[in-house]
């Protein structure tokens, strides 16, 4: 079981930063909740319970790493 490193792009700052999961688990979740590491931005921080796309980080790449 690998791990995939998913490319996020922050909505605030339009800074990309990576995050490493589990192969298979979903990303939209880390989309929603992960700080961007630029600017500290939360995504859902300010729109707790929305599902609206337009508070989500971008995923803007993915690719799978073999451990
Ligand atoms: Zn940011």
């Amino acid at each position: 079981m690998g791990t995939e490193i998913w490319t996020l792009r922050c909505q605030s700052c339009d800074g990309e930063f990576d995050v490493e999961l589990p192969a298979g688990q979903r990303v939209i979740e880390t989309a929603q909740t992960h700080p961007c590491p630029h600017c500290r931005k939360q995504p859902d921080q300010d729109a707790a319970g929305t599902e609206a796309l337009a508070v989500w980080h971008h995923v803007v790449g993915f690719q799978p790493r073999k451990n």
